[in-house]
C-alpha cells in the first residue's frame, strides 16, 4: 500500500481511502469511457446440444482502458449500476450486438440470434423499452432474433412493472431468458405468470454435474420443469466433453460453454463462424 501522507483520516483508514479513491478514479474514466470507445464486445456461441451447430451468440461486454488494461464486467457493471452510467452503456451494447447479428446475417448468410444482458437498474429505466426498440429499428434486426436476459434476481422484486414491462417486450416479438436460473433463491410460480422463453442453467450447477449426483439430479429436474411449462433450456459453463453427453441424454435444448468456444472479440467470432457446419 502506498503511504498517504499524515492527515488523520490516512492513519486510521488507510485501506478505506485507498477503496473508495480506486473507486472515484474508475468512475471518473467510466464516465469518458463510451466517447473514447473503449468498450467492446466479445461473442460467446450456444450451440444446439445434438449437432454442436451455432443457434445464437451472448454479447458480453469487456472494457479496455488504457492504465487498467482490459477490465472484465464482473469488475465494473457494479459500480456502473450504483451510478447509472449502466443506463447510456446498456444502450450502446444493444445497439452494437443488433448490429453485429446483421452484420453476421449478411457475412454467414444465416439468422444467428443476440442474446443481451439487462441489469436491473437498465431494466427499471423508464427509457429502457424504448431504447430497445431505438436498437432493433436503427439495425434493421428483427424482433426475434434478439433475447434478453434477465437474471432471477431482478424478476423477485417489483413484480407489477416488472410483469409490465416483460409483457410489453414479449408482444414486441423479442424473446426473454431467465439468466443465472436456480441462483436467486426464488419460488418458482413466476415462471408461470411471466413470457419467458428460455430458462439458462446457472454454470455452477453444471460444473458439478459428472461428480455430484445431486447436482445431475437438480439439472434433469430442472430441465424437465422448464420443458413442461414451454420454455427451452440453455446449459451455462460447460468446458467438458462428459458434460456435453449428460446434456444431450436429458434433452437440453443448447449449450453454452468453453467446450465449445470462449467469448471472441468480433473478428475472431467471425473466423470460428466459418468452421462451424450450419
Ligand atoms: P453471465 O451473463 O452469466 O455470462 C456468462 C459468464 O460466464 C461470462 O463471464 C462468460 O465469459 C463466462 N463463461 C462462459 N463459458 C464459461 C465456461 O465454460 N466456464 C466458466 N467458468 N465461465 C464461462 P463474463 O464475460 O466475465 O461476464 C460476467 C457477467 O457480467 C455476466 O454473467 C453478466 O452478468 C455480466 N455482463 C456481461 N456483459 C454484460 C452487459 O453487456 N451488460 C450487463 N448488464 N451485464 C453484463
Ligand atoms: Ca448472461
Ligand atoms: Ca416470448
Ligand atoms: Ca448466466
Amino acid at each position: 500500500a502506498k503511504h498517504k501522507g499524515k492527515s488523520a483520516f490516512a492513519h486510521f483508514a488507510p485501506e478505506m481511502t485507498e477503496v473508495s479513491h480506486e473507486r472515484l478514479q474508475m468512475e471518473s474514466r467510466m464516465r469518458r469511457a463510451l466517447e473514447l470507445e473503449e468498450f467492446e464486445l466479445y461473442f460467446q456461441p450456444i450451440v444446439h446440444t445434438d449437432s454442436g451447430n451455432l443457434c445464437s451468440v451472448e454479447a458480453l461486454l469487456r472494457w479496455n482502458n488504457p492504465s487498467m488494461g482490459m477490465v472484465m464486467p464482473d469488475r465494473f457493471i457494479p459500480l456502473a449500476e450504483e451510478t447509472g452510467l449502466i443506463i447510456p452503456i446498456g444502450e450502446w451494447v444493444l445497439e452494437e450486438a443488433c448490429k453485429a447479428a446483421v452484420s453476421w446475417k449478411e457475412t454467414a448468410g444465416r439468422n444467428i440470434g443476440i442474446s443481451v444482458n439487462v441489469s436491473p437498474r437498465q431494466f427499471r429505466d423508464p427509457g429502457f423499452t424504448e431504447a430497445v426498440m431505438r436498437a432493433l429499428s436503427a439495425s434493421g434486426l428483427e424482433a426475434d432474433q434478439l433475447e434478453l436476459e434477465i437474471t432471477e434476481r431482478l424478476i423477485l422484486d417489483n413484480s407489477i412493472e416488472t410483469a409490465e414491462i416483460l409483457r410489453q417486450l414479449d408482444r414486441s416479438g423479442i424473446r426473454l431468458s431467465v439468466d443465472d436460473f436456480g441462483t436467486g433463491y426464488s419460488a418458482l410460480s413466476y415462471l408461470k405468470s411471466y413470457p419467458f422463453d428460455t430458462l439458462k442453467i446457472d454454470k455452477s450447477f453444471i460444473q458439478d454435474v459428472m461428480k455430484e449426483p445431486e447436482d445431475a439430479s437438480l439439472v434433469r429436474a430442472i430441465i424437465n420443469m422448464a420443458h413442461s411449462l414451454g420454455l427451452s433450456v440453455i446449459a451455462e459453463g460447460v468446458e467438458e466433453e462428459p458434460q456435453t453427453h449428460f446434456l444431450k441424454q436429458e434433452g437440453c435444448d443448447f449449450c453454452q460453454g468453453y467446450f465449445y468456444s470462449r467469448p471472441l472479440p468480433a473478428k475472431d467470432f467471425e473466423n470460428w463462424l466459418k468452421t462451424n457446419q450450419r
